[in-house]
């Protein structure tokens, strides 16, 4: 099996940015598997089924094809062939995809297909779960976290940046109603994996938080053997 460092946390904890940056250095592939969650949420929206039919939620997920593709600072994800990388980050599709992933029907089939990613090579995976059910045998497994405050001027900067409007006070109750909804579900919460090393990147810079990660990852035992061909 390959490689595996996982990063899981809440919403706007830092952990894109952070596992795409590392992915790039450690020469690994990355997995967004939010993306996935949020495809899915996108092709329940367009079917206009609700997500409180959990059947009709699993029939759209088994009828889609999702598909990552690129590089860790350019990674693409299409639905049924369509490009979607913009489409899935509107506030609507994230409150959607927060839904559907409280339904364990849906988490089984997206849970396969993550792990399939795995087989060819090594990566740098983020979500909720991925150090405690997608790859519990993880080399190394990260729990990224800020404070609130934090993450709701982080979240709120990158949908600007998107060209969405939105004020901070929105964002922070969406993201506390969103995290409360990870944490409380009962199939695979947001938790902390065993052996996870915690990082609190409320005060750390971009480059403060890659480092702390990656001098884990590359003093790893097992690091040695995929130096390079990754
Ligand atoms: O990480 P991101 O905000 O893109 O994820 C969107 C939603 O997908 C999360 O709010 C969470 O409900 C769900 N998710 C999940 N398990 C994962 C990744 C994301 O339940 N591994």
């Amino acid at each position: 099996m390959s490689f595996v460092v996982t990063i899981d946390g809440p919403s706007a904890a830092g952990k894109s940015t952070t596992a795409r940056m590392l992915a790039e250095r450690l020469g690994f592939r990355y997995l967004d598997t939010g993306a996935f969650y949020r495809a899915l949420a996108l092709a329940v929206l367009e079917r206009g089924a609700g997500p409180e039919d959990p059947a009709a939620v699993l029939a759209v997920a088994q009828a889609s094809r999702i598909e990552v593709s690129g590089s860790p600072s350019r990674a693409h994800l299409t639905l049924d062939g369509r490009d979607v990388t913009d489409a899935i980050r509107t506030p609507e599709v994230s409150e959607l995809a927060s839904r559907v992933a409280a339904i364990p029907e849906v988490r089984r089939l997206l849970v396969a297909w993550q792990r399939q990613i795995r087989e060819a090579g090594p990566l740098v995976g983020e979500g909720r779960d991925l150090g405690t059910v997608v790859f519990p045998d993880a080399e190394v497994k990260i729990y990224l976290d800020a404070d609130l405050d934090t993450r709701a001027a982080r979240r709120c900067r990158e949908l600007q940046t998107r060209g969405i409007a939105v004020g901070v006070e929105a964002v922070r109750e969406d993201l506390e109603r969103r995290d409360s909804r990870d944490r409380s579900r009962e199939d695979s919460p947001l938790m902390a994996a065993d052996g996870a090393l915690h990082v609190d990147t409320s005060g750390l810079s971009m480059e403060a938080q890659v480092q702390a990660v990656l001098r884990v990852v590359q003093s790893h035992p097992a690091y040695e053997a995929v130096r390079g061909t990754a």
